[in-house]
């Protein structure tokens, strides 16, 4: 394992996150409240959520927030990551503390409950992104290698030779590459 599991998952949610905005040709997966409600109920958020007449600023701190964590990302300077990850944490009077609920043993977390989503949310990006430089791991968030695809990934293999977001564009470019070599040999 390259970073504690809770870091690996919440990465993996920040990446995720990141990749609902419209970029190579997709659409923006987080356009309306209904998208945010499928994506907190994909990442299995809990706590609180908006009261509904307040569920669109709820959304847009969400989609502000998933800007930051593209800049962050893709930043490749610790200097300026750190620099956002401590306002991250800041703005959400992030208080680490450790907890014990739903069957997991003592693990850390940053925000209680009742604070606003797009705060809870914020502070974990914040949380993870911290471990990221702390261990002087920043190589491992990466862009995907294929050519239509520009999604966050975080790359946890051993050797950080992961290039793709996933198998669908890992595959795209292994069989681009065979009929390039195909067509370069006829
Ligand atoms: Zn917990
Ligand atoms: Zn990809």
């Amino acid at each position: 394992m390259v970073f504690a599991h809770d870091t690996e998952v919440a990465l993996a949610a920040a990446a995720a996150l990141a990749n609902t905005r419209a970029d190579d040709g997709g659409a923006d997966a987080l356009a309306r409240v209904e998208d945010l409600d499928a994506f907190v109920a994909g990442w299995s958020y809990t706590g609180s959520r908006a009261a509904p007449r307040d569920r669109a600023d709820e959304l847009a701190a969400i989609r502000a927030l998933r800007e930051e964590v593209a800049r962050l990302w893709t930043a490749g300077d610790a200097d300026t990551v750190a620099e956002g990850v401590n306002r991250l944490l800041a703005d959400g009077a992030a208080r680490p503390h450790l907890a014990r609920h739903d069957g997991w043993d003592w693990h850390l977390h940053a925000t209680s409950p009742d604070q606003p989503l797009g705060t809870r949310m914020a502070v974990e990006c914040g949380m993870a992104l911290l471990d990221v430089v702390r261990a002087g791991e920043l190589d491992r968030l990466k862009v995907c290698d294929a050519d239509d695809c520009s999604d966050l990934h975080v790359d946890l293999s051993r050797n950080r030779s992961r290039r793709y977001c996933g198998t669908r564009c890992g595959n795209r470019a292994d069989a681009a590459a065979y009929r390039a070599r195909k067509a370069a040999g006829e």
